[in-house]
């Protein structure tokens, strides 16, 4: 083992947008004895995780779960569904939605990437409108597929994807609309049927409250169609044999067991508490943390309320502030770890994760070490964005989700 001790008395606060904490329940799930995975204690395993996932992704469809991180799940959507030069159309919301084009390229596909110059396009959601004409003005029908992430972890902006669909239904398109919300699922609302999503990508250490990796792909039956006759090289990734052999919940090769144990953990616990209330503890956190964010006077990424992410808060440093600089000041003065600008946003801002396994009070201690470090680094700072965010909360109760003993 390296050394993971540095850490000094209490616990570290692992404030990213994923990796999230992991809670001790799920840890200790984890933890129980590796068992055959072709043995006939794993068949009820499967069957009880493909089965309670379909749930949280509002679906009635297969969902895959892949032993790989997000970005596996990303080539699986792309693999399954599309032939070398396929046209599709991706839309600019951040640095997420440019890896994934860049994978697109990598795989012998052509992106076409809607956007705005500059950062502006990096702090609003995707232009379900720009989709439409730009699909009206396809006749022939080569676009293939629209890709979109829901969440943008780098920015904190969840896009409308219901719109999305309504774009592409209003330009009588046949292009597959593929969605990542890797890092949405189980903390902000998401529906694949509801929403006509034709394969939606997410991950394990999100929202679902998982170390890193597993991956799922949720799939409708027009992306099963499509996959019929898409000629992408694919083969761990494809869907088939997998759909085939998760019917009895088994896998064609050695699934993640661990894994699994944690993820069954998870779904208990997100359905303990309903997902529609995780779903709103996560809105209330995150206005919480808006407002702290406001009363010190600073920016936030996201510049359209509307789409505001109940995941993480993108914070906007001032001119000639290095907000690398004071995540560093933060991660050793406070031993908690914040994100970091990425891609056009580097070193310009720094994101506060307030998903998963996250209460009121890891909020106020999250916000209580930002504004010290922010003190300490030389921003000004208007105000407490503490008592701020105090006051929110305090004046916005909700009945704690204890559960009685039986
Ligand atoms: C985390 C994340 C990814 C990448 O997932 P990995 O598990 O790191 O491969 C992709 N898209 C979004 C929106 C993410 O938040």
């Amino acid at each position: 083992m390296p050394n993971l001790n540095f850490h000094p008395s209490g616990r570290h606060f692992l404030q990213i947008p994923g990796p999230s904490p992991v809670p001790d329940r799920i840890l200790r799930a984890i933890s129980y004895p590796t068992i055959d995975h072709r043995g006939p204690e794993f068949g009820a395993l499967g069957r009880q995780v493909l089965a309670g996932i379909r749930k949280i992704f509002k679906t009635d469809q297969p969902v895959i779960i892949y032993p790989a991180s997000g970005t596996g799940a990303w080539e699986a959507a792309l693999s399954n569904t599309l032939s070398p030069g396929d046209n599709v159309l991706m839309f600019e919301t951040g640095h997420f939605a440019t890896l994934w084009k860049k994978m697109a390229e990598s795989l012998g596909i052509k992106p076409e990437f809607l956007g705005q110059p500059g950062i502006e396009g990096w702090r609003r959601g995707v232009q379900a409108d720009r989709i439409e004409a730009r699909l009206r003005a396809d006749p022939q029908h080569l676009i293939k597929a629209v890709c979109v992430v829901h969440n943008e972890t780098s920015t904190g902006v969840t896009s409308n994807i219901a719109a999305v669909r309504k774009a592409i239904d209003a330009a009588g398109h046949p292009a597959l609309l593929l969605v990542d919300t890797i890092s949405g699922l189980a903390s902000a609302d998401y529906q694949h049927d509801a929403w006509g999503v034709d394969v939606t990508v997410s991950g394990s250490q999100k929202g679902l409250m998982l170390p890193p990796g597993l991956s799922f792909n949720a799939i409708s039956a027009k992306a099963i169609n499509a996959s019929k006759s898409a000629k992408l090289p694919r083969s761990f990734w494809d869907w088939t044999e997998i759909i085939e052999m998760n019917k009895t919940g088994y896998w064609p090769y050695t699934p993640s067991t661990n894994l699994l144990y944690g993820l069954a953990e998870a779904l208990d616990m997100i359905f303990e508490e309903g997902l529609e209330n995780v779903f709103s503890r996560h809105q209330r956190l995150a206005e919480a943390c808006r407002r702290a964010v406001r009363a010190w006077g600073l920016e936030i990424q996201c510049a359209d309320p509307a789409v505001y992410s109940p995941v993480l808060t993108g914070v906007m440093m001032p001119d000639g502030i290095d907000a690398d600089a004071v995540r560093r000041t933060i991660y050793e003065r406070f031993d908690m770890s914040l994100g970091a600008g990425l891609g056009k946003m580097k070193g310009r801002m720094f994101r506060i994760g307030h998903l998963g396994d996250c209460n009121d009070l890891t909020l106020m201690a999250t916000l209580a070490g930002c504004e010290m470090g922010l003190k300490l680094s030389g921003v000004p700072v208007k105000a407490s964005g503490v008592s701020a965010a105090m006051d929110y909360l305090a004046s916005h109760t909700v009945p704690l989700v204890v559960k009685a003993a039986a």
